[in-house]
């Protein structure tokens, strides 16, 4: 049988990295995976020999989820190598926290940018396969920061608020095609995004977290394998709020 091929954003730390190693290594998966990142050669090859093996394929391909150019450019790298596409992930995402008095329009911008248009550009580039093959998975991470609101982050949450916007309109418009498309929304997960937030904050938001704890990235990564597992055939425009309770 062949084996799926899937492309993840952001995939060299956090929960994009911990998306890419499960989809590579789950018994059930074992997809061959092509990451996304921006920063650190030394971290992707590092990443790729780790998963490389005689069975599988592994691709490192360096682009800024913001630039419709590079995305478009990255994808048909992915193809030509790959031949298709059956599952995207977007996960890519950057924050610029501030109160909106002081928010400068080029932090409002960015933000839209890298965690919105990402979405779109990549999604733009992997339709034509995943509608030639009659099947596809889209999943976006988006954040419960999107359904709620949450002061100081005003373009992030918009961003995110617009992740899901477009997930459902997507899983509409080519629910037809089956492909399906969804939003896992993440609440408090330790990785170098919050890792920012002082120990009195963490203390503060897990006191507020009904499972008592902080999520890690292997949390979210679980949820993505099963958005992308045959197990969720029958799911689609949906959000799956992964946060321990903070938001039921
Ligand atoms: P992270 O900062 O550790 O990782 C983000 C990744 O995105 C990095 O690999 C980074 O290089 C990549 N990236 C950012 N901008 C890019 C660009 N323009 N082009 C290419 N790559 C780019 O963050 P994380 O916590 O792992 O977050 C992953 C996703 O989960 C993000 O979309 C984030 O908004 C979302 N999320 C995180 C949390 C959390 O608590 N950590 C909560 C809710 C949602």
């Amino acid at each position: 049988m062949n084996r799926l091929k899937a492309i993840v954003t952001g995939g060299t730390r956090g929960i994009g990295k911990a998306i890419v190693e499960e989809l590579v290594k789950r018994d059930s998966l074992k997809m061959d995976v092509a990451f996304i990142y921006n920063s650190s050669d030394e971290k992707a090859n590092l990443l790729k020999n780790e998963l490389q093996n005689s069975e599988n394929s592994i691709m490192a391909i360096k682009a800024d989820v913001s630039s419709f150019d590079q995305t478009q450019e990255a994808v048909g790298k992915i193809l030509a190598e790959f031949g298709t596409i059956d599952v995207l992930v977007n996960n890519a995402g950057i924050t610029r926290d501030n109160l909106l008095l002081r928010m400068s329009e080029q932090d409002f911008d960015d933000v839209i940018s890298a965690n919105l248009k990402s979405v779109f550009n990549f999604t733009k580039a992997v339709l034509r396969p995943m509608i030639k093959n009659r099947s596809g998975r889209i999943i976006n991470i988006s954040s419960v920061v999107g359904i709620v609101g949450n002061p100081g982050q005003a373009n992030y949450v918009a961003s995110k608020a617009g992740v899901i916007g477009l997930t459902k309109s997507m899983a509409k418009e080519l629910a037809s095609r089956n492909i399906k498309v969804n939003a896992v929304a993440p609440g408090f997960i330790n990785t170098d995004m919050t890792s920012k937030l002082n120990e009195d904050q963490q203390n503060a938001l897990s006191s507020n977290i009904p499972l008592g704890r902080i999520g890690n990235a292997e949390d979210i990564a679980k949820v993505v394998a099963f958005l992308c597992s045959p197990d969720s055939d029958y799911i689609t425009g949906q959000v799956i709020a992964v946060d321990g309770g903070l938001t039921m």
